[in-house]
């Protein structure tokens, strides 16, 4: 990034690194520059400005130094376990170090006796406390070289470490190379974002995060290099967002026609909430603007993102234009399809569907009808993307679910025409603020906040596998009462066989108690054919099927309002976003719902955790929050393929504050320079559109 050369050479000739090592860090780190390896930053840092003493480190962190004398040595177990085991004592207590393999040498340099600073990670057995291969040192030698302070640790690999590049090398590759005088960091971010935002200088905040003096100066060299971090992600978002707006024509729907308003006013059974109608202004002043719009439409599960996508469709074809609606899953966009089909044969306009099981023949005639224009909407999976597919004018494409879609795919889309179409992105889970604003922070967002009149939160309970027999029963008791249930049962990738004799026995079992009493059940699958898998949910549908024994299939948008019960069976397997998905199956329709999440063996804290978080709320947003925390940004929605540059300090789940600063900070710099010529700007340009070009132009732009 910086001009001096110095930066772009291999590390292979820093002092301490040789080829060898060079290699090994690139294969293992990916570092390959003299840059890549300065922006390598701690990930934690241990206090080693304090000694403790062996009795105190029942309140001391899990990496300490403990000051002590070596009492004694003896040899324990045998074989791979054989070991060496020392006492460490202090007057008061004593605390065990042990070594395995190759210890030969501990004895000898450190004799009975010898006073030594131990340091390392404390094990714990009940009130037994042990160290595993303890860095060791005379407490002579310790007290020469004095306090090490705030220690960096920094991310590394087992093979890195076997391989003797130990954090102790890491920190003096770091020292020596800081000592180069040719290594200083020069300013990157402008002088008045530095004033305004009170941020430490670059080269300043560099080295206090690889040397800290102390806690202060080492937090504020961490916010300075967030900030910056952030500051580049949310620029090249918010570039994004304005280069659309200025530079990308849109189809302009002036006309608010026949069809919208017949469809409003005569069709439409309820009328729309507040929520929706903002929406619906919001997606209407876009679709006007002669600009692309590019709009994330989110809502929790059953709060009526679909009324929406289809008033949003008739608007394009009030205005001449088709309008294209994309779905993850065959259910899904079947359902979808049949939904819209009643309101567009209520209208007269053609609709049609598109999915990998769709007939040749009618595919045919689908694909002809979509070129001449005579077809008005198309619904479809991902088989709408292929480049047969072509539209006369496609004006709006809504994509439903779009975390199963990748920028690629959206890019594809917008390919489809001249002027790209108009994107209304929906998503089934909230998205917690953090997340939106690095993986939708190019999007303008509208949020359905509320719900339709008369839902009543869903009421959740737990119960043991044990206890299963209560939920059961409480299934038998409202289908006599006329309503229906789903039962789910986990399905995980890697052991689809086993789980799916899982899901057989289950069913099995739950024949047994059902059938005898007139219960009629059916079973969905991933493994069947979609066209098995359609009969069965039609007939969920209609009515023809009380319970429902299914896999996580059902998990996405299905919606039978009759449905009331939904259990859940080994719920611990299911992460939080699923669970909420899976309950947002029920409490559609007026009466009220039940959500039972079984689980079976010990629970671990985290599943725990998740459970006490569905039994205590119905809030998406809150859920997805909880999510977040339990399991990083990275496992909640395609991260990686979202173009986002990879975060090297920053950290999604903590830095929600700081993210919004960064971002008021690049509204900012784009306001005060559109176009980008500012001199005292052009640093922090030219490391921006080297971002750019790293990225690619659909990542950048699509
Ligand atoms: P989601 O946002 O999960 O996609 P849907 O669009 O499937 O939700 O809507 C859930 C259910 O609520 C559907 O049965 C739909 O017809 C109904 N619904 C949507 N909006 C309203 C409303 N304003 N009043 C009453 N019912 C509504
Ligand atoms: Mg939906």
């Amino acid at each position: 990034m910086e001009t001096h050369p110095v930066w772009l050479q291999p590390v292979k000739f820093l002092k301490g690194v040789g080829p060898a090592r060079a290699a090994l860090l690139e294969k293992e780190l990916g570092i390959v520059t003299v840059h890549d390896l300065l922006h390598l930053f701690p990930n934690r840092y241990v206090d080693r400005s304090k000694v403790y003493r062996i009795n105190e480190l029942q309140w001391a962190p899990a990496d300490v130094q403990v000051y002590g004398k070596i009492a004694s040595y003896r040899i324990e177990g045998s074989g791979k376990t054989k070991r060496l085991v020392a006492v460490l004592e202090d007057g008061d207590a004593a605390l065990e170090l042990v070594w395995f393999r190759n210890y030969g040498w501990v004895k000898e340099k450190f004799p009975p006796g010898t006073p030594v600073v131990v340091y390392g990670k404390l094990n714990w057995f009940g009130k037994r406390v042990s160290m595993v291969h303890p860095e060791t040192e005379t407490a002579e030698s310790f007290k020469q070289r004095g306090y090490l302070g705030l220690v960096p640790v920094y991310p590394s690999t087992e093979k890195l470490t076997k391989r003797g590049v130990t954090n102790k090398v890491f920190r003096q590759i770091m020292f020596d190379a800081f000592q180069n005088p040719a290594i200083r960091f020069s300013e990157t971010l402008p002088g008045w974002m530095l004033r305004d935002y009170q941020l430490t200088g670059k080269d300043e905040a560099m080295r206090s995060v690889h040397f800290p003096k102390d806690m202060n100066s080492l937090s504020r060299a961490q916010y300075r290099l967030k900030f910056e971090e952030l500051f580049f992600l949310q620029l090249q978002l918010l570039y994004k967002n304005r280069y659309r707006k200025t530079k990308i024509k849109g189809h302009v729907f002036q006309k608010v026609g026949d069809y919208f308003n017949k469809f409003y006013k005569e069709v439409l059974p309820f009328d729309l909430t507040g929520a929706q109608k903002r929406v619906v202004r919001e997606i209407r002043r876009d679709l006007r603007s002669g600009t692309q719009m590019n709009r994330l439409l989110q809502g929790d599960v059953g709060s009526g993102k679909t009324v929406v996508a289809m008033l949003s469709m008739l608007l394009a074809v009030d205005n001449g234009f088709q309008a294209a609606m994309l779905a993850p899953t065959e259910i899904l966009a079947t359902q979808h399809f049949q939904n819209l089909k009643k309101w567009a044969d209520a209208l007269g306009i053609q609709i049609g569907l598109l999915t990998g099981s769709t007939k040749k023949s009618e595919r045919k005639i689908l694909l002809n009808d979509l070129q001449s224009g005579r077809l008005h909407i198309l619904v479809g999976t991902h088989a709408l993307l292929e480049d047969n597919v072509q539209f006369r004018n496609l004006g709006l494409t809504v994509i439903d679910e779009q975390h199963r879609f990748g920028v690629a795919q959206r890019a594809k889309m917008w390919k489809k025409n001249q002027i790209p179409p108009h994107m209304l992105i929906m998503t089934a889970t909230p998205i917690p603020r953090t997340l939106a604003m690095s993986h939708y922070g190019d999007l303008d967002v509208s949020v359905i906040d509320e719900l339709p009149p008369g839902r009543k939160p869903v009421e959740t309970h737990h119960l043991y596998a044990r206890e299963a027999q209560k939920a059961y029963n409480f299934v038998r008791r409202q289908v006599k009462a006329g309503r229906q249930a789903y039962i789910v049962f986990p399905l995980i990738e890697e052991s689809k066989v086993l789980d799916l004799e899982s899901l057989m026995e289950g069913y099995d079992r739950l024949a047994q108690q059902f059938v005898p009493s007139g219960i009629r059940m059916g079973m969905v699958h991933g493994a069947m054919k979609p066209a098995e898998k359609e009969a069965v949910m039609q007939a969920f549908k209609r009515g023809d099927i009380d319970v429902l024994v299914s896999t996580t299939v059902i998990e996405v948008g299905v919606d039978v309002p009759n449905a009331t019960v939904m259990i859940i069976e080994s719920a611990q397997r299911f992460g939080l976003s699923q669970l909420h998905q899976l309950r947002g199956r029920v409490g559609r329709g007026a009466d009220k719902s039940y959500c039972i999440l079984i689980t079976d063996g010990k629970l671990s804290e985290e599943a725990r955790t998740r459970i006490r978080t569905m039994i205590e709320t119905n809030d998406g947003f809150r859920i997805a929050e909880a999510d977040l925390r339990l399991r990083g940004p990275g496992n909640i929605m395609g991260t990686q393929q979202s173009g986002m540059m990879r975060l090297k300090i920053a950290d999604l789940v903590k830095d929600g504050l700081l993210m919004q600063r960064a971002r008021n900070a690049a509204a900012r710099f784009l306001e005060k320079d559109p176009g980008m010529q500012l001199p005292e700007h052009q640093t922090t340009v030219r490391i921006f559109k080297e971002n750019f070009r790293k990225a690619g132009f659909w990542n950048f732009i699509g």
